[in-house]
C-alpha cells in the first residue's frame, strides 16, 4: 500500500533504515494503518519490530530524537520524540513483536516477546488494527482480513471472539468507542461476545474504563456510542446509573421520549462542547429516574437537578476523573434548569445573583440549557431558544455595565474591624453580606465607601440591637 505521509517522513525513513542497518524490519502497525485506509489523518505512530527493547533503544540513539522513554504503560514499548518542520512535537512508539499467553485460572496475561509478525498482529484486538506495513517497501501485512473490514466498516474480533474479551475485557468498551469515532458496526457474532461477557468488564481499573468513556463522549457519535454501550450492558458496574434512564418515561402517555433518549438528543445537540460540556448532558437527568412521580396523570422529577448533581458527583469520583472537571459538571447540573425558567420580569438583581452563582461557568450553562430543548414541536424548541437568547443578551447588557462576578463590597473585612473596632470574627460576614446584597441589587455604588459605611453602622445598631436584647 501507499505509506501514509506524516510531516516526520525524513525521521521516519532514517528510522527505518537504522533499523535495516542492524537487519531489522519496522513495520506501522495498528490505529495509524487504519486511519490511513480510512483516509483519516494520522495522529500517532505505532511502529513494530523483532528487534527487542535494548536493540530499539540503541537504534533510536542513532537517529538523534528528540528524546527516548519507556513506554510504562505498554510493556517493551519504547517512545521517541521527533519534530516536525513546525516544531511540533510528534510521538513515535516502537513496540517489540509480542505474543500474549493467558493461563487458566490467571487474570494477568504473561507477555512474552515473539518473534514472527504474524503472531503479534493476531494477538491484537480486532481485524482492522491488525493490519502492518513495512515501511521499507508498504508491503502489506494483513493475516486476518483486516482491510476487508476496514472497507466493511466493520468491527470483528481476531480469533475467538468471547476467548479475546476474557482475555481483556477493555477490549469490550474499545469495540464500542471504535463505532462512534469510526461510525463502524460490530459484526454479529463479535456482538454476541460482548454481550456475553459484559459482566467481566468489572475487573477493568476504573481509570482505564474512564479513559474509553471519555473517547466515546468526545467522539463525532457520543450518543449512539454511549447507547450501544448501555444497552450492550457495558455501563452494569462502571456507571449502573444510566440504565434506569432507559424506559424512564417523561410523559404519562408512552408516545414520548425516554429519559435515555431525551439524553442522547441533548448530547447530540451540544455543538461541539469540551469534555465537562459533554459529561453534563450525559448526566444532566440522572436524577430523574429516582425522583419521578406521577400526580394526577402530570408526571414530576422533583428535586432532579440536586439528586442528580449528587450522584454525578459520586459517578465522576468512582471513574477518577479530575477534581475540577467533577466540579463543573456538577455545577452545572445542578443549575440545568435555571436559565429554562427565565423571565424578562426578572429583576436585575436577580440575573446578577444567577451569574454570580453559576461563575465561572455561564457559558457552558447557556450551551447546556440550548442543547437541553429534544421537544419533537417545532413552536416549543423556538420558545425554549429565544428564551435562552433572551437571558444571554440580558447577561451581556449587565455584565457590559460591570464585571458581575467581581463585585465586592465597597468595605471589606479589615475596615469592617477598622470602622467597628472589633476583632475579626463571625460577626463580619453578615455585614459584608448585606453591602454585596445592596451592591448587586443596585442600590449601592461599589465604590461607595461613605454610603457603605454609614449603611453597616445602621445595620449592626438594628442587629446588636434585636440581639442583645
Ligand atoms: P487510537 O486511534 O485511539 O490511537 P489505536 O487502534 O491506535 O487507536 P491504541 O490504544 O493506540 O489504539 O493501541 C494501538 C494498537 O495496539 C491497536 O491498534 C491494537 O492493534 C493494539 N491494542 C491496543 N489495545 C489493545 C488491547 N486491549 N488488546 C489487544 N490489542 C490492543
Ligand atoms: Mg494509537
Amino acid at each position: 500500500m501507499d505509506l501514509p505521509r506524516t510531516p516526520i517522513q525524513g525521521h521516519l525513513e532514517a528510522l527505518t533504515a537504522a533499523f535495516a542497518a542492524q537487519g531489522h524490519r519496522l513495520y506501522l502497525v495498528g490505529g495509524p494503518v487504519r486511519d490511513h485506509i480510512l483516509g483519516r489523518a494520522i495522529h500517532d505512530v505505532d511502529l513494530t519490530t523483532a528487534a527487542t527493547p535494548d536493540e530499539i533503544r540503541r537504534v533510536a540513539s542513532k537517529v538523534n530524537p528528540s528524546s527516548v522513554y519507556d513506554v510504562g504503560a505498554r510493556f517493551g514499548t519504547i517512545g521517541m520524540i521527533f519534530h516536525d518542520p513546525d516544531g511540533q512535537p510528534w510521538p513515535v512508539e516502537v513496540t517489540t513483536f509480542r505474543t500474549e499467553q493467558y493461563l487458566d485460572g490467571t487474570r494477568k496475561p504473561e507477555v512474552r516477546f515473539g518473534t514472527s509478525l504474524e503472531d503479534d498482529l493476531r494477538r491484537r484486538d480486532f481485524t482492522m488494527n491488525a493490519i502492518a506495513v513495512d515501511l521499507r517497501d508498504g508491503s502489506e501485512h494483513d493475516p486476518t482480513g483486516g482491510r476487508a473490514s476496514i472497507e466493511a466498516g466493520v468491527i470483528v474480533a481476531v480469533g475467538n471472539a468471547v476467548a479475546r474479551f476474557r482475555e481483556d475485557p477493555l477490549r469490550l468498551l474499545r469495540a464500542v468507542r471504535f463505532t462512534s469515532q469510526l461510525g463502524f458496526q460490530i459484526e454479529s457474532v463479535t456482538e454476541a461476545a460482548i454481550v456475553e461477557c459484559a459482566p467481566e468488564l468489572a475487573r477493568i481499573s476504573r481509570e482505564r474504563v474512564a479513559a474509553e468513556l471519555n473517547l466515546i463522549l468526545m467522539s463525532d457519535r457520543a450518543s449512539s456510542g454511549m447507547r450501544r454501550a448501555t444497552e450492550l450492558g457495558l455501563m452494569a458496574d462502571a456507571m449502573p446509573e444510566l440504565v434506569p434512564m432507559l424506559g424512564t418515561s417523561q410523559r404519562p402517555s408512552g408516545q414520548h421520549k425516554d429519559v435515555f433518549e431525551h439524553t442522547m438528543g441533548v448530547l447530540d445537540n451540544l455543538d461541539g462542547g469540551d469534555l465537562g460540556l459533554r459529561w453534563a448532558a450525559l448526566l444532566h437527568d440522572v436524577g430523574k429516574p429516582a425522583t419521578k412521580t406521577v400526580e394526577d396523570g402530570v408526571v414530576h422529577f422533583i428535586g432532579h437537578e440536586e439528586v442528580g448533581a449528587r450522584m454525578a458527583q459520586r459517578i465522576l469520583r468512582r471513574l477518577h476523573l479530575d477534581s475540577a472537571l467533577v466540579s463543573r459538571v456538577v455545577a452545572l447540573i445542578r443549575n440545568h434548569l435555571r436559565i429554562n425558567a427565565y423571565e424578562a420580569t426578572w429583576t436585575d438583581s436577580a440575573v446578577r445573583r444567577l451569574i454570580r452563582e453559576v461563575d465561572p461557568y455561564l457559558d457552558d450553562l447557556i450551551k447546556l440549557s440550548r442543547a437541553d430543548v429534544t421537544s419533537y414541536r417545532r413552536e416549543r424548541r423556538d420558545a425554549a431558544a429565544g428564551r435562552v437568547d433572551r437571558f444571554e443578551r440580558r447577561c451581556a447588557e449587565l455584565q457590559a455595565a460591570q464585571d458581575v462576578a467581581r463585585l465586592r463590597s465597597p468595605i471589606d473585612g479589615d475596615e469592617l474591624m477598622v470602622l467597628f473596632g472589633r476583632p475579626p470574627g463571625p460577626w463580619i460576614r453578615p455585614v459584608k453580606e448585606y453591602l454585596l446584597g445592596l451592591v448587586l441589587d443596585g442600590e449601592l455604588g461599589e465604590g461607595d465607601v461613605e454610603a457603605a459605611r454609614t449603611l453597616a453602622k445602621a445595620f449592626m445598631q438594628e442587629r446588636e440591637g434585636l440581639g442583645d436584647g
